[in-house]
């Protein structure tokens, strides 16, 4: 636990990534929405991306990342939306390239984490702008206590979450069942 209540699992899913689990955690989120068709896996650059390649694998669909950067090898229309990062404390633009997402398209939003919802909800205004449809949302990990999973819950989204935090204290981590 970092102060700011921020988790840190960077010794096996942020920057070493154990793979053998990663299989396990991406098979898991087959299984949540195994039966509602996914056309795209949709995430964020950077740490959202282990979790939807491996998920998008599982599958068997395109894996489609949000880029936090203006970028020049992307040319064309792009869709847009505003995010506020926890962890970061500033505001990214978020962007897609319009000739990945389209009007047919059943997308499947992970990242991995679930916070106070801000990445979530500007993955599904990209969707929207699409005009294509948000099937559900997966996180790694959510920390319930932040909110952001029952505001989109009772917005009526799928949002299913692998493990949820429900208390970090003294160095204790409480989890939902
Ligand atoms: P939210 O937008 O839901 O507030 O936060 C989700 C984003 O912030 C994720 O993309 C994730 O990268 C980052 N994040 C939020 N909380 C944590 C945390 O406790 N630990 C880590 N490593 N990243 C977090």
């Amino acid at each position: 636990m970092l102060p700011g209540g921020v988790l840190k699992v960077g010794s096996f899913l942020n920057q070493q990534i154990d793979t053998v689990f990663l299989k396990e955690m991406a098979k898991e989120a087959g299984r949540l929405f195994a039966g509602r068709p996914v056309t795209k896996v949709l995430t964020v650059e950077a740490s959202g991306i282990a979790f939807a390649t491996a998920v998008a694998l599982e599958l068997g669909v395109p894996m489609v990342f949000a880029k936090k950067h203006p970028s020049a090898n992307v040319s064309g229309e792009q869709y847009y939306a505003p995010v506020y990062s926890f962890t970061h404390k500033t505001t990214y633009i978020i962007s897609v390239s319009r000739e990945y997402l389209k009007r047919e398209d059943k997308v499947l939003i992970t990242d991995d984490f679930l916070a106070n919802g801000n990445a979530l909800k500007g993955l599904i205004s990209i969707v929207d702008q699409a005009g294509a449809e948000v099937v559900g949302c997966c996180a790694e990990i959510e920390k319930g206590f932040q909110g952001g999973g029952d505001e989109l819950r009772g917005r009526g989204y799928k949002v299913e979450s692998l493990a949820i935090v429900e208390k970090m204290e003294d160095g204790k981590i409480e989890f939902r069942r």
